[in-house]
């Protein structure tokens, strides 16, 4: 049925996914500003007990947004898992860099916990909060930018009126490409196979992820004995193996996977996600805003994604929270200029790490293993590996703050 009512809200946010339902969380907790969060899918439900596929870090700077936002009273601890180790390494030398939470005097990283239990607990907390307004089911069509204010129509016929529209709507963001703002974009030609899996033995507290010639494998402990495989490959080579059969799989995994895994009781689930990697020219432009996947997609190797979503969510409140008027050029150009290098670092970092494993020549791959081995005692990897885990930013990013960082 066509609606033609009008949806007028200080924020409207595009996009229902982790990073734009915290945007809300957090600015319904920090600001006054009366927010709308438009999604196309259906509004998401709460799984039961069943381990859901896709599984994400969370660090503790991600983690502590969440808490204080309320989210955690939806989130039973028994479905967060700790990590308190990372490990990573070649065959030769599988834990050449390793690394504790003791070392920074933490107890944990952060946790793994499924991605749509995350959501359905944000969709939750924000169900109770009373200037939040959710629509699902509703999509984007145009938009309208005025230096005052931006309307927008959904596809439904509805009108939107606002201050300030967040791009939360991931890789292929409509609001991104309404705005004009540009990316670069790099197709790595590698896909990330997902495979559930139920242990023989409790996987422990570490995660903990082997380079081969191929593309890394990665163990992310969960609950229940139970654990999450990511095996990265060429499309063709994920191909063969979502079409395996579960003892051929099981097979597979064993002779690919180090020793250390252990036996595997039960296959519960697999899927494929295609890799590759975006940062758009710019977050802002005229009263419009991008976070998390609009914004940039990473290598999933580091387990950064959702991490860096949230952290554009903490540093685009903060650059508004002083505001009445949340969509001023000065507010946004703060968000700019604070965000977009500290991730243009980031990215850059884990673009290296992957360049270092996926070099085509074994000489050279020796070298890179080389290095990694003494890495363990080198100062500028150990503090790049710890600013994934804390989500603290880089230093070398944290001092260009005060620039203006357009590209
Ligand atoms: C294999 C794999 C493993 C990963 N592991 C990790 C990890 O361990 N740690 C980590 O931090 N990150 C990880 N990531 C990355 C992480 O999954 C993404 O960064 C994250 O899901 C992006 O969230 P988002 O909310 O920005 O975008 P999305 O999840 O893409 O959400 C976008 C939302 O916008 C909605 N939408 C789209 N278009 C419109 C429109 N026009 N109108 C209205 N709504 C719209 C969609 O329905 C969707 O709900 C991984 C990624 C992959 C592929």
């Amino acid at each position: 049925m066509t609606e033609t009512s009008t949806i007028t809200s200080d924020i409207v946010v595009v996009g229902g996914g982790i990073a734009g339902l915290a945007m809300a969380a957090r600015l319904a907790h920090r600001t006054a500003f009366t927010i709308t969060v438009l999604d196309s899918d259906r509004a998401p439900e709460m799984p039961d007990e069943t381990l859901q596929l896709r599984t994400t870090s969370l660090n503790s700077a991600a983690l502590r947004l969440l808490e204080e936002a309320g989210v955690m009273a939806h989130l039973p601890a028994h479905f967060l898992t700790d990590f308190d180790r990372l490990e990573a390494g070649s065959r030769e030398t599988p834990n050449a860099l390793s690394f504790s939470a003791k070392d920074i005097n933490l107890t944990r990283f952060g946790v793994f916990v499924e991605n749509d239990r995350l959501r359905a607990a944000l969709w939750q907390t924000l169900m109770s909060m009373a200037q939040v307004t959710l629509i699902s089911e509703s999509r984007l069509s145009s938009l309208q930018r005025h230096d005052d204010r931006v309307d927008g129509l959904l596809d439904d016929g509805r009108a939107l009126n606002a201050r300030l529209i967040i791009g939360a709507d991931g890789a292929r963001s409509h609001v991104r490409h309404l705005a004009g703002i540009s990316s670069q974009q790099r197709d790595y030609a590698q896909e990330a196979m997902l495979i559930n899996v139920r242990l023989a033995e409790l996987p422990g507290h570490t995660t903990w992820q082997i380079f081969t010639p191929s593309g890394p494998v990665a163990l992310l402990p969960l609950h229940d004995r139970q654990a999450s495989l990511v095996w990265y490959d060429r499309p063709g080579q994920i191909q063969k193996r979502m079409s395996m059969d579960d003892d051929t799989l099981r097979s597979a995994i064993l002779e690919a996977f180090p020793a250390r895994l252990g036996g595997i009781e039960a296959i519960l689930e697999r899927g494929r996600f295609p890799i590759r990697r975006l940062h758009a020219q710019r977050y802002t432009g005229k009263r419009v805003a991008l976070v998390g996947d609009a914004a940039h997609v990473i290598h999933p190797m580091a387990g950064q994604g959702i991490n860096l979503g949230l952290a554009d969510v903490l540093s685009l409140t903060e650059a508004l929270e002083q505001e009445s008027d949340p969509g001023t050029a000065q507010a946004l150009s703060r968000y700019q200029r604070r965000q977009w290098p500290r991730n243009a670092a980031m990215l850059t970092g884990v673009e290296q790490l992957h360049h270092l494993f996926t070099l085509p020549f074994a000489p050279l791959r020796t070298l890179a293993e080389r290095g990694l081995k003494g890495a363990d005692r080198m100062a500028p990897v150990k503090r790049f590996m710890m600013s994934l885990a804390t989500g603290q930013p880089l230093n070398n990013a944290r001092g260009s703050e005060d620039h203006d960082a357009q590209p």
